[in-house]
């Protein structure tokens, strides 16, 4: 392990303050990379920690260290695993294991000095004086303004109802997986889930997964499934063969017209109407239509595109033009950039973040010009769970599939564990098995 140098000038002057907005894959692997190069050690989603994780030593971070003071604001009380959200409303012991409260994330817990989690909205930033004003706080029902150095912005989408959960206390969450896994699991008419996105397929795949008996009915509007994304024809296809390898029956080029509940011997029904005169029945219907937006309403319009999504830099900064750009950043989901949005890619651009703001603490303290890293360009890629099965699509592997696919890209928890010994959650040097 290299020395580090924490020199007279870096030691007397004030901690960093640094305002996170967004506390899941992009909020935490900024928040956790970045205090890891601040004391000294190796961003754990960087290459270095990576390789002395294989080699089983351990790594410095070679740069000076800093004192820093680093607050995630989110709306949730946890981490909440977002891509298990087609099991965690299939299944409810799964529910339990994929929200967890911040309070209960060891790695959180390990640095309470420089690390706070505060629940709350952040409801507008003043980008000129540096300051966020944040809502729901605990500190009282009123706004709180909180003054920072350097901002990440890593908010992500605003998903509805049951693309993701709405709740935003873990107690509240469990009621909420329930209630949606009662109604779609009556078993009278079955369940139809509408969208053949990828959002759609695993919802319609995990239900019929975790209860083998129940008709499952996916309905997409097109010819193709994922017809959205530029994926390659053959991925398209081969969702459709593992969709229907689940179990799951499949309405092509059906769209939905309108649906109606009514009462079905006792029981609430629903009877779904298509534009081409087809009709179904089913106990319950999940709309698995994406309608997601970028929840980005408290950042200066100028900084986004007309979709509502950040116009970053290559180095994830704000647009040039825009006040103190090199100190605010934007990450995840809601930045305007290549590619399919993937929880890879937030948590690539948290650790990228780090190392900017790093850079921006060591030129305000001995005038260094940063170098900052840069996003890559992100071509299409998916993995995309269906039932035991997966399809990946990686433009250097081209397409594969199968249970082993599945193994690889979710392990045996939609990606649980994956996610979360990438962030180190369990602490830096604790790997779950
Ligand atoms: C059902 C589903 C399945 C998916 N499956 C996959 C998959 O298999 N593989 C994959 O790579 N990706 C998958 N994705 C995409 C992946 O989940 C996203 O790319 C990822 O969540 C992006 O992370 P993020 O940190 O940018 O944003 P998010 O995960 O959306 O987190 C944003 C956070 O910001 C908080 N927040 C929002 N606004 C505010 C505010 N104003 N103040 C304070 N806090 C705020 C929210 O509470 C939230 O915790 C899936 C997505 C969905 C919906």
């Amino acid at each position: 392990m290299g020395s580090i140098a924490v020199d007279d000038a870096t030691l007397s002057r004030p901690p960093f303050k640094v305002l996170v907005v967004g506390g899941s894959y992009g909020g935490l692997s900024a928040a956790l990379n970045l205090q890891d190069i601040c004391s000294g050690r190796a961003a754990r989603c960087g290459p270095d920690a990576k390789k002395a994780a294989l080699d089983g030593t351990s790594a410095a971070h070679d740069g000076p260290q800093f004192a820093v003071d680093i607050t995630v604001v989110d709306e949730r009380d946890g981490f909440y695993h977002l891509i298990g959200t087609p099991l965690a409303f299939a299944d409810e012991s799964y529910a339990e294991k994929c929200w967890v409260k911040y309070e209960d994330v060891p790695a959180l817990q390990q640095s309470p000095n420089n690390i706070r989690i505060l629940r709350g909205s952040v409801q507008s930033i003043d980008q000129e004086r540096k300051i966020a004003k944040v809502l729901g706080s605990e500190n009282g029902p009123g706004p709180i303004e909180l003054k920072y150095d350097y901002l990440i912005a890593a908010a992500g989408l605003r998903r509805v109802f049951p693309v993701v959960p709405q709740s935003l206390l873990r107690k509240q969450f469990l009621f909420e997986a329930g209630d949606h896994i009662q109604a779609a699991t009556a078993n009278r008419h079955g369940v139809a889930v509408v969208g053949g996105g990828a959002v759609g397929i695993e919802m319609a795949a995990e239900l019929k997964l975790v209860c083998p008996d129940l008709k499952v009915t996916l309905i997409h509007s097109r010819d193709k499934l994922l017809s959205a994304e530029p994926l390659p024809e053959e991925v398209k296809d081969r969702s459709l063969e593992l969709v229907h390898e689940a179990g799951v029956e499949v309405l092509m080029s059906h769209r939905v017209d309108r649906t109606e509940e009514f009462v079905d011997n006792g029981h609430k029904a629903y009877k779904v109407y298509f534009t081409n005169g087809h009709t179904l029945i089913a106990d319950s219907v999940i709309m698995a239509i994406s309608r997601s937006v970028p929840s980005t309403t408290f950042l200066p319009r100028d900084v986004l595109n007309e979709e509502g999504y950040v116009k970053i830099q290559p180095s994830l900064h704000f647009p040039s033009e825009s006040p103190n750009s090199d100190d605010h950043l934007a990450i995840g989901d809601l930045v305007k950039w290549s590619g399919i949005k993937r929880c890879g890619g937030a948590m690539h651009m948290g650790y990228l973040a780090a190392n900017n703001i790093h850079m921006r603490m060591k030129q305000a303290v001995s005038g260094t010009e940063p170098t900052y890293l840069e996003l890559d360009e992100i071509p299409p890629m998916i993995g995309l769970a269906v039932g035991k099965k997966a399809v990946a699509y990686w433009p250097t592997n081209g397409v594969s599939s199968g249970e082993d696919v599945n193994k690889l890209f979710f392990g045996d928890d939609l990606g649980f564990d994956i996610c979360w010994n990438h962030l180190r959650l369990g602490g830096y040097d604790v790997v779950k098995a």
